[in-house]
């Protein structure tokens, strides 16, 4: 089923996020998260792409696993960056062929591996090329979302330009989006204000990440220029050699941080899990009551 059409019927959305993990072990270490975290009933799922095609065949694979050994509406993300239209074609087709309806239409990061002569010359060269390419090529059969980044894209001069090419991606057919990870609220509020003022009126769902590694975080933040408040650092700080604590402090920030959003009118959370269950489920106990 088509996510968009689901949330249109839920009053809240819970959604979930995975990687395409690299052995067997953790293939079936996964496929336990998926199990529990099923318990939930998410309004969807969906799987990382590694931008290049690194992850093509392993996405593909746990797409495709979950599509067929759950009950669960999976989303497949795809980065066009180092791909030809043809192979961006094969991949959709292919996806189409198993039944997948949802995508997440990215432009990726360029691998550091790839020189930029060698990209191919007939690629997409950012999202809304592809939201184009993807609407041009199969119509209204793809459901299709697109990233957006309340701070702004690191690469963006300014937040107002990067909204500019939100905006486009919208234009151009993106049904619905999920953004970048936040730590304060009001960087959220403040970017959906701005997005509607310039007629962006898709469903926006904000991209929660728990922090149960606070150093594993601060990484990721810095490299998507996610920022983490001064206070917020310290209390993380605080208990850096008790993973515990930080874990147990993680999630009652995330806790927190959900519950405001909810009372602000979020239509939807989606969680970015890292593949393990155990702090998403306590975080979902705790604010399950403003969801249903
Ligand atoms: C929810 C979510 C999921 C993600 N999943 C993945 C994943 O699975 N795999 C992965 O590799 N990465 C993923 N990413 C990261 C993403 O690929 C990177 O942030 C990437 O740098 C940008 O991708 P995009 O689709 O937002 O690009 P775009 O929307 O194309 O934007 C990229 C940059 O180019 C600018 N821009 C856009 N169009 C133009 C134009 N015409 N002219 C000039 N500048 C322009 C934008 O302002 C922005 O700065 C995800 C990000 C989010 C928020």
């Amino acid at each position: 089923m088509k996510i968009i059409d689901k949330l249109k019927q839920v009053k809240t959305s819970v959604s979930f996020e995975f990687f395409p993990p690299k052995t067997k072990e953790l293939e079936e270490s996964l496929f336990n998260t998926i199990e529990e975290l099923k318990h939930i009933n998410p309004t969807f799922v969906s799987v990382t792409y590694g931008a290049g095609g690194s992850t093509r065949e392993k996405t593909r694979d746990v797409v495709k696993k979950i599509h067929e050994e759950t009950n669960l509406t999976v989303m497949a993300h795809l980065a066009c960056v180092g791909h030809s239209k043809y192979e961006i074609k094969s991949i959709l087709d292919d996806y189409q062929r198993i039944g997948i309806e949802n995508i997440l239409a990215l432009r990726g990061d360029i691998p550091i591996s790839f020189e930029k002569e060698n990209l191919p010359s007939d690629g997409c060269k950012n999202a809304a090329e592809l939201v184009s390419f993807i609407r041009e090529n199969y119509r209204d059969y793809y459901c299709i979302a697109v990233a957006s980044y309340p701070e702004g894209h690191p690469e963006s001069p300014n937040l107002e330009r990067d909204i500019y090419y939100f905006k486009k991606k919208v234009e151009m057919g993106a049904d619905f989006s999920i953004t970048q990870m936040f730590f304060d609220n009001n960087f959220f509020y403040e970017f959906i204000e701005k997005c509607q003022k310039v007629g962006i009126n898709i469903p926006i769902i904000p991209g929660i990440m728990p922090i149960t590694n606070f150093n594993q975080i601060r990484k990721f933040a810095s490299l998507c220029g996610a920022t983490i408040p001064e206070d917020v650092i310290k209390i993380f700080e605080k208990y850096a050699d008790n993973p515990e604590e930080t874990k147990k402090v993680g999630i009652e920030f995330a806790t927190k941080q959900c519950e405001d959003l909810l009372k602000n009118g979020v239509k939807g959370l989606h969680f970015y899990t890292l593949n393990k269950s155990d702090a998403t489920i306590r975080i979902y106990q705790n604010i399950k009551n403003l969801i249903a």
